[in-house]
């Protein structure tokens, strides 16, 4: 079966675009730039703690590609962290879910909502509270996101 997206896929924006070392102008600092990618890469195999092949699904590339993703980004944050460089997270051939999708376990009902509106309180049909969200981009290729092609 062909994938749905050549693109890796992400769980939503970074919560912080850039970091730097304080009490020095961002102008008078070298950068590293961490693709989308490579900072989900590291949040699902760093941060949760999942073993590669599982992380690799998740994005959806082969179990090597993650290697090299994560790879790259460790180097990447330990270049900011011991040589005192700004990070910047741009850019990476990602699929970002534009919406979060919701579903009423009692009517059936499915609707979408954007990024950064809070999580909805019920069904905007049935007013039930029997909602949950669904898989923003699942192997099916259903709510496919918006390609973010950048810095590449
Ligand atoms: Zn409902």
């Amino acid at each position: 079966m062909p994938r749905p997206c050549c693109c890796r896929r992400v769980a939503g924006p970074p919560h912080c675009a850039m970091f730097k070392p304080a009490g020095i102008p961002a102008s008078s600092l070298e950068e590293v730039v961490l693709h989308l990618d490579e900072l989900e890469a590291i949040r699902l195999v760093d941060l949760e703690g999942l073993y590669q092949k599982a992380a690799a699904e998740k994005m959806g590339v082969s179990r090597q590609t993650l290697g090299r993703i994560v790879e790259a980004a460790r180097k990447k944050v330990a270049e900011a962290l011991i040589q005192g460089k700004v990070l910047r997270i741009d850019g990476g051939v990602v699929q970002m879910p534009e919406t979060r999708k919701f579903k009423c376990t009692d009517c059936q009902h499915a609707w979408e909502l954007p990024f950064g509106t809070g999580r909805p309180v019920g069904c905007p049909e049935c007013k039930s509270r029997n909602i949950h969200r669904e898989a923003a981009c699942a192997r099916t290729g259903a709510g496919r996101g918006r390609c973010v092609r950048s810095g590449r």
